[in-house]
């Protein structure tokens, strides 16, 4: 067959899955077949839902030959919540799929084979996340949902637990149901955009145990703030602050721009190895507190600074990596675009005793650009950078610094290959690769690698 139609059945062989958990069959003709749920050496009867120009999607109807990476899933909510990816496969797999994912992006968009990449699994791939951020609706029938998004849909599926969600983050939606429910407080209509509670956020600092709860309402006060300050205390061990953040705009998303404290702290503490960190309400926090660790530690290996060195940390964030590293450099700069993480870097900074460390506001290709003409030398250079990877001023201004050795750590593979790419260019080889899995279950791959200026 060339090319199926819309509802035809046909037996497919999978033969890997993407990351975002889909078969891959492939047709003679090389038609490809992304098959809902698919695992990787599987034989299935299918049925095609939806035919584009060169693939089609389809869910399985009958599994002829089960993959040996099959398992049933462990979570009642899966594949149903949109959150996670690969409870029908083993671990083992799952994380050879992440992987693969990085390793085929460094070798096709970076142009550098490197069978040695590994990946760094979790020791557990429960109870890992320390954030969540619950939509709250009525459904149609009046019944109050608080849990996930479904699938690539605003649906909100009602989720007594999850599994990959720390269990006091989760106990905040139950505490918020019974507030709702005890008060008759309202719940936000998005198409009628009437209704107060919209979304509810829970953060917790994993080894302090503090924990932080934010309510997105449309509206400037809840009707009774003091009862839901009393039904969180009861219902959230660690609770260490609550916060309503008011978003009355017509937007998808979540936090508004105004929060207003109603008790406790508006921060929470955590440590990571022997580093402090002070974390704010509305400022970014890895979500895998074990395996931000298991990153940190891996990119300090990598960079192996000495007492004598100079390192750069180019977004920089609340200064983590650099708090991280500083005990083992001689001096840590690191810079930051927004204003608000620089002063707390230079807090976390201060917190744990380091006076090696200075913090530069402002884009990291221009701050670098200019440190380099006011005659910086930096041994070795880290960058972190969101999704969409390094500016090309950035590459620039990294190649005129020219340190020995950069460390990427990177979020998105894709970028990160057509960035050893572009450093490949001014004479960096790549020189260690890890893949490092902070979302067990879920799609996403981190990756940290080391380059080496020949
Ligand atoms: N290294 C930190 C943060 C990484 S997230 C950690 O591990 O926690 C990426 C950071 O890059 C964010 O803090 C974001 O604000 C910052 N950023 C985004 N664009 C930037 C730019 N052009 N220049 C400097 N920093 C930037």
């Amino acid at each position: 067959m060339d090319r199926p139609k819309k509802n035809d059945i046909i037996e497919v062989y999978i033969s890997s899955v993407t990351l975002e958990g889909m078969g891959v069959a492939r047709l003679e003709s090389g038609f490809v077949i992304f098959v809902q749920g698919g695992a990787p050496d599987e034989r299935a009867r299918v049925l095609i839902m939806k035919v584009q120009k060169s693939f089609a999607y389809a869910k399985i109807v009958k599994i002829l030959k089960a993959s040996p990476a099959r398992v049933a899933s462990a979570c009642p909510a899966f594949p149903k919540c949109g959150g996670c990816a690969f409870w029908h496969l083993t671990y083992e797999a799952e994380l050879k799929i992440k992987r693969d994912a990085v390793y085929n992006n460094i070798k096709k968009l970076g142009g550098v084979d490197f069978p040695a990449l590994r990946i760094i699994g979790a020791k557990s791939m429960r109870g890992y996340r320390n954030k969540a951020q619950f939509p709250v609706k009525r459904g149609r029938d009046g019944r109050l949902v608080i849990g996930f998004y479904r699938s690539r849909s605003h649906d909100v599926v009602d989720i007594d637990g999850c599994l990959i969600q720390s269990p006091r983050v989760f106990a905040a939606a139950g505490a918020v149901r019974r507030y709702i429910e005890e008060t008759g407080e309202s719940v936000y209509d998005e198409a009628a955009h009437t209704g107060a509670v919209r979304h509810v956020f829970a953060r917790e600092g994993r080894a302090t145990g503090d924990v932080e709860i934010a309510v997105v309402i449309n509206a400037d006060a809840l009707k009774d703030e003091g009862r839901l300050v009393e039904i969180l205390r009861e219902e959230v061990p660690g609770l260490s602050g609550v916060v309503l953040n008011i978003n009355k705009e017509k937007t998808n998303v979540i936090m508004g721009a105004r929060s207003r404290l109603i008790w406790g702290r508006d921060e929470i503490r955590d440590t990571v190895g022997d580093v402090r960190f002070i974390i704010p309400h509305r400022s970014f926090y890895q979500v895998n507190p074990e395996q931000m660790k298991a990153l940190y530690d891996t990119a300090l290996r990598m960079l192996s600074p000495t007492k004598n060195e100079t390192v750069l940390d180019l977004y920089c964030g609340a200064g983590t990596i650099s708090a991280y590293i500083a005990r083992r450099a001689g001096r840590v700069i690191g810079v930051e675009v927004i204003e608000d993480a620089v002063r707390l870097a230079r807090e976390n900074a201060r917190i744990n005793g380091l006076e090696n460390c200075e913090f530069y506001c402002g884009d990291a290709g221009q701050v670098a650009g200019r440190l380099m003409r006011e005659g910086l030398h930096a041994d070795a250079l880290c960058v972190d950078p969101p999704r969409k990877g390094l500016s090309e001023e950035a590459v620039k201004a990294i190649a005129a610094l020219s340190p020995g050795r950069i460390v990427y750590v990177s979020c998105d593979s894709a970028t990160l290959g057509r960035d050893i790419r572009r450093l490949s260019e001014y004479g960096y080889t790549l020189t260690d690769a890890a893949a490092v899995d902070m979302f067990p279950r879920t799609g996403n791959a981190e990756a940290v690698v080391k380059l080496t200026s020949v």
